[in-house]
């Protein structure tokens, strides 16, 4: 007997006979004699509508209010699968976030969890009651409703999974596992079979979003075993694990890519001390986190500065940098909101070198131009135009050899 985690994202839940059939899963590993703790997320599609909803009253909806409107979602799916497992004769008991508690800081949209309350579940979990609980929703110090960021259940299950000390969490979703590349997009990526935390979070941070960035953190530093499954077909999907454990270590292990990007340049600025730090300060306090930063050598005394941010804070952020443009004296301010980042991430890169190459190499023969780099241990990052996304993950997919058909020479 084993005990497990089991979070159901927005497909799995999208509507009445998905629910049924995620209680009919629920139920045989119940029967199978399991102690089961659900999270679900809302049903697909809902909290985007939602917070259309909030965009459309407020040009600026207030994040506190926003929270308590997102978080409507999540109560609908945790009553009805709760009603079904109780009509196919297992207790089940739902639960919202502070009715846990899951307790977090008061971030509202992009709250983090600082503790869970684990005595209602460990007495549900005894007396064989299964919790359901509200992915993605908590509640501050001060009782108000807090959500953790988009796609954040899988946070909830994996916080849930450390709080408990079960056997596994397992993230079921629309696909049966985590592929080399987004299955949406390159029809041949493979499913891997493992995958290591750092590699993980790595590609969730950079896009994938098959799994939420900080579930894959937490889950690295609490050491849970972390898989994900597809919630429509059996298999043993992908595992999150450590580096020993990994059976092969290819150089590569995936691409990732994210359309949420712009950039922004000071055109023909004074190559002198402190610009970077006039440029990117009143960003900062606005709170607009900056991606990469590129500052081309100087040619007369002049200097261009680029640096990418989330689509959404592009707008303001050209805004506020219009005055810092005429203090600066610098020629121009321009930007661009139809670029794309696309990564390749693999822990092997540590020891092998020409991966860079490989990357550039197969975008050159596309003819899509690289706009800005960047590099860490085990990634590379490039900007390329929105337009060449499928094209450009396609073509540095099949030029690591990760497909699953044999590679055309
Ligand atoms: P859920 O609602 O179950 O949380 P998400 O839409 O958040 O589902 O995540 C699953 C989706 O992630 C898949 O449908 C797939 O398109 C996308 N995805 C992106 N990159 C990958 C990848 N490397 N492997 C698998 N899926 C990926
Ligand atoms: N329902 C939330 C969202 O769509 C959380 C999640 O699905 O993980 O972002
Ligand atoms: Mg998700």
């Amino acid at each position: 007997m084993a005990r497990y985690v089991q979070k159901f994202g927005g497909t799995s839940v999208g509507s009445i006979e998905r629910i049924r059939a995620v209680a009919d899963k629920v139920a045989g590993f119940r029967a199978a004699g399991h102690d089961i703790v659900v999270v679900l997320s809302a049903m697909s599609g809902e909290t985007n509508r939602l917070v259309a909803l909030g965009n459309e009253i407020s040009p600026r909806p207030d994040p506190r209010e926003m929270d308590v409107l997102q978080a409507s979602g999540e109560q609908v799916t945790i009553a009805l699968l709760a009603m079904a497992l109780k009509d196919r004769g297992h207790p089940a008991r739902s639960y919202l976030g502070h009715q846990v508690p899951i307790v977090t800081n008061d971030a509202h949209m992009r709250a983090r969890v600082e503790r869970i309350d684990t005595e209602r579940l460990a007495a549900d979990l005894s007396a064989g009651v299964v919790p359901v609980i509200a992915g993605f929703q908590g509640v501050d110090p001060g009782g108000d409703v807090t959500t953790l960021g988009r796609g954040g259940s899988d946070t909830t299950a994996v916080a849930v999974a450390v709080a408990l000390g079960v056997d596994e969490c397992q993230i079921y979703t629309d696909v049966d596992g985590v592929y080399t590349a987004d299955p949406r997009i390159v029809e041949n990526a493979a499913r891997l079979a493992s995958v290591t935390f750092e590699e993980m979070l790595e590609l969730a941070s950079l896009g994938s979003k098959v799994l939420h960035p900080r579930s894959v953190e937490f889950a690295g530093k609490y050491g849970v075993s972390l898989r994900v499954l597809s919630s429509f077909e059996d298999g043993p999907g992908t595992l999150i694990t450590t580096e020993e454990h990994k059976m092969e270590n290819p150089v590569v292990a995936g691409i990732a890519y994210s359309r949420d990007e712009a950039k922004i340049t000071m055109v023909g600025v004074p190559d002198v001390p402190g610009v970077a730090s006039k440029i990117l300060g009143p960003i900062g306090i606005a709170n607009i986190d900056v991606d990469m930063i590129v500052q081309n050598v100087g040619a007369d005394g002049l200097t261009d500065f680029t640096f990418t941010v989330k689509r959404s804070d592009y707008e303001q952020a050209k805004e506020l940098l219009e005055s810092v443009r005429t203090s600066l004296g610098a020629r121009q301010l321009t930007g661009d909101n139809k670029i794309v980042k696309v990564s390749v991430v693999g822990v092997g890169m540590r020891s092998h070198a020409g991966v860079a190459k490989t990357m550039f190499d197969a975008l050159a023969a596309e003819s899509i131009n690289i706009q800005m780099i960047s590099t860490s241990e085990i990634k590379i990052s490039v900007v390329i135009a929105e337009r060449y996304l499928e094209l450009g993950v396609r073509a540095i997919h099949s030029a690591f050899g990760l497909s699953t058909e044999p590679r055309a020479e």
